[in-house]
């Protein structure tokens, strides 16, 4: 696995494919750089080895070229979070991007237009990634969030740079950390799942059965199970088509040796709202009229048991309806056990949509082992695929 420290950046020109799709406001500027921030490592190394930086990125999902989608609205807060000088160009490829980035000194740094205005890019066209490829001696991506799209900048151009490309360190430490998790996790290896949906995690559960010792089941999708099982939900959400597999994820469970853990009580509420009245209630004996929007009493402490117990903890989903304040608390209290867990030496990889959002929103993120930058990335990286942008650097 190729990273940048296999490489002298001296005079060299990386192009490199940074996620710089970040969120803007109405009057176009940076609401969250962290994926700025995040990729700010592998810019630095590159500048430090007196190497230059060609960086490119999509923002958002334009049609053709549109203004409001427009790289220049970001270089201002690209200069900020990096302390270096942003160069900016009108396009992504052509003969005055080819003359730009030909003419960056070492330390510089040239922000190319949003791929996207192409939809070569999206279509992962090679002629467009050859253009692209001409811009830079060295492809370095370290652009985790698309890492799951065979688009031209994140996989196809990699084949324009057989023995000069490699993984930038975010990417690097993506890969490393789910890694430790799959592979290399030190016993007994914990995956909790939350969230809403039994069915977008489905391939994930299948997948993780083999690698972890003990499985907690959370959040909505826990009511699929427990109605499988012949509970009594009330209004809980449940997938009923999914029940079947629930029970079969359960069989398959048992014969691999795997212990699950589905919460024993609930809070429930008489109506989906932050101010609904709220009972605690065994989880399958919910009545008519009333559903389990966080965990109870009995299953935090169960959980936090399990999770004490663990070297390696991967997170994935919250356990409750986290985004309204009175359904948060399982959660909260989930975050804290992981935090407690992490500082007496166990690894804890928190990733995937809604955990992250959770996980930032109650200030965890600095009291766990890593937090992924990648969403659907990270999913399929549980489901146990290799991403084609990862493939593109390995071959
Ligand atoms: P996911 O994207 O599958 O990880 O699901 C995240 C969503 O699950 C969040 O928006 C939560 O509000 C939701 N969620 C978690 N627990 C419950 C629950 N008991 N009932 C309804 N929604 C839930």
């Amino acid at each position: 696995m190729k990273t940048l420290n296999d490489f002298n950046f001296e005079n060299k020109k990386a192009l490199i494919r940074v996620d710089f799709n970040v969120p803007l406001n109405e009057n176009f500027e940076v609401t969250d750089a962290t994926r700025i921030i995040s990729a700010k490592p592998t810019i630095i190394k590159i500048l430090e080895d007196g190497g230059s930086c060609i960086l490119m990125s999509h923002l958002g999902r334009p049609k053709g070229f549109q203004e409001e989608f427009s790289l220049k609205h970001i270089a201002k807060k690209v200069e900020d979070v990096l302390g270096v000088e942003v160069k900016t160009v009108a396009d992504c490829i052509g003969d005055d991007v080819e003359a730009d980035a030909a003419s960056l000194q070492p330390g510089q740094i040239l922000l190319l237009e949003n791929l996207r205005f192409y939809k070569e890019e999206t279509a992962g066209d090679k002629d467009f990634a050859e253009k692209l490829s001409k811009l830079g001696d060295i492809y370095v991506n370290d652009a985790f969030g698309t890492a799951h799209r065979a688009h031209a900048s994140t996989t196809i151009v990699a084949q324009f740079f057989e023995g000069k490309k490699c993984f930038g360190s975010l990417l690097a430490q993506e890969i490393e950390s789910i890694k430790k998790v799959m592979e290399t996790g030190e016993k007994p290896v914990l995956a909790i799942l939350g969230g809403a949906k039994v069915s977008s995690k489905i391939t994930i559960i299948e997948n993780i059965l083999d690698k972890v010792d003990h499985l907690i089941i959370g959040g909505g999708m826990a009511f699929t199970f427990v109605k499988a099982q012949g509970g009594k939900i009330g209004n809980s959400i449940c997938e009923d088509d999914k029940m079947p597999l629930a029970l079969e994820i359960l069989e398959q469970a048992k014969a691999k040796n795997v212990q699950v853990h589905i919460p024993v009580d609930t809070i429930a509420a008489d109506d989906f709202s932050n101010d609904a009245n709220t009972q605690v209630l065994d989880i399958n004996e919910i009545p008519d009229g009333w559903e389990g929007v966080d965990a109870g009493p009995k299953s935090r402490a169960q959980f936090h048991d399990v999770v004490m117990q663990s070297k390696t903890i991967l997170w994935n989903g919250p356990l409750g309806v986290f985004e309204m304040e009175s359904f948060a608390n399982g959660t909260i209290e989930l975050g804290n056990s992981i935090a407690e867990a992490t500082k007496n030496g166990a690894f804890s990889l928190v990733g995937g949509g809604d955990s992250v959002a959770a996980v930032k929103q109650f200030g965890f993120e600095d009291k766990v082992s890593y937090v992924s930058t990648g969403g659907g990335a990270m999913l399929e990286s549980l489901e146990g695929k290799t991403l084609p942008g990862i493939a593109a650097i390995l071959e």
